[in-house]
């Protein structure tokens, strides 16, 4: 039986992860990581593999050429080795952004960015498949940035891109702490949602609570605003209970004064655990000279994804809200 390309870069990925795993006595991410860049470079780079763990490694990198595989079975094989390692140990606010709200985000991004160039932030890059998954749908020639402040996630996210090819400066930091960046045009970030712990910081930001610690999700919300240009536009995954916690009356006002909300798109429930962690995907575009509001902010409740007559529905009707409100 012949096997998928995905399949096969998937089996190197995952035979070479485990073999540099017990050599060098990593977690599977670390050595998947390893086995990335060694691939990418075309040979071993770890000083400590032995000799005959070296030749190995070298002869199955060697029965794989790169050139041979499309950027997306690059990106689909490395996601489903990651997918393998996050089952071992994962908190859920450093989880990999789905495949199906990648493929979302990146229709949204190319029907609201009509430029053939811009540039691109996420603040939140983590493994990078998010970036990776509108890079690679988009057609156009999009100069992307990517922060973390988990140093095995943004390399993760550094071999991801080297092997796919995509030129993405990369910074290792706490996007909450200044940013040296020029302003971008668009931001696609899926929020880590919960407690922000440095009080200092959060000081600087509107957003702060009032009292004790301010949600990093809101901080987050903030600073994509304010790297982005007027009139640039803001693509988030949220929980769908931003606007019902006791600081949203901040939020709201926030909003009022930096942005207009250009959509809310509530993803199907049946997409996580449960009820309380589902989320949404929420459009905002920065203000600046001649903004135009929507005549009704794009609302939609997307079905079950896999219901095509249903999202077929849906995706005429977000259509024809472009064609009303985005020409
Ligand atoms: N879109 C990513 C992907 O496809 O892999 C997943 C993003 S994950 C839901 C949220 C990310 O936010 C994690 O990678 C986590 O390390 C990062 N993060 C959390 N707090 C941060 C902070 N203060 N500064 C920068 N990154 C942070």
């Amino acid at each position: 039986m012949k096997i998928s390309p995905v399949e096969e870069l998937f089996t190197l990925f995952n035979e070479t992860a485990l073999v540099l795993q017990e050599e060098l006595s990593c977690t599977y991410l670390e050595a998947l990581a390893e086995t990335g860049e060694n691939l990418f470079h075309g040979s071993v780079l770890q000083e400590e593999v032995s000799e005959i763990t070296v030749k190995r490694l070298e002869k199955q990198y060697n029965e794989i050429n790169l050139d041979n595989f499309s950027k997306e079975e690059i990106r689909k094989a490395f996601q489903l080795v990651i997918l393998k390692g996050m089952k071992e140990n994962v908190q859920p606010n450093h989880q990999m952004t789905p495949d199906s709200v990648g493929m979302l985000i990146s229709y949204l991004v190319d029907k609201f960015m009509k430029q053939p160039t811009f540039r691109l932030l996420d603040p939140a890059i983590g493994t990078g498949n998010l970036v990776s998954t509108v890079l690679n749908q988009l057609q156009k020639n999009v100069q992307s940035i990517g922060i973390d402040i988990d140093d095995l996630l943004i390399k993760l996210a550094y071999v991801n891109a080297n092997l796919q090819e995509h030129p993405i400066e990369l910074f290792n930091q706490d996007s909450l702490e200044p940013l040296f960046i020029d302003p971008v045009d668009a931001v696609i970030a899926d929020l880590p949602v919960g407690y922000y712990p440095n009080d200092v910081r959060a000081q600087d930001y509107q957003l702060k609570a009032p009292e004790g610690h301010s949600y990093a999700h809101h901080l987050f919300i903030e600073q994509s605003v304010t790297h982005t240009a007027p009139l640039g536009y803001i693509f988030l995954i949220i929980p769908n209970g931003l606007f019902e916690s006791e600081q949203s009356q901040q939020l709201r006002e926030f909003f009022k004064k930096e942005v207009i909300v250009q959509g809310v798109l509530q993803l199907p429930v049946s997409m996580f655990n449960n009820k309380n962690a589902a989320k949404s995907i929420l459009v905002l575009q920065k203000k600046g000279e001649g903004i135009v509001a929507p005549k009704q902010a794009l609302l939609v409740n997307l079905p079950s994804l896999s219901n095509a007559v249903e999202m077929d529905k849906i995706l005429k009707n977000i259509n024809k809200w472009f064609e009303e409100n985005k020409r």
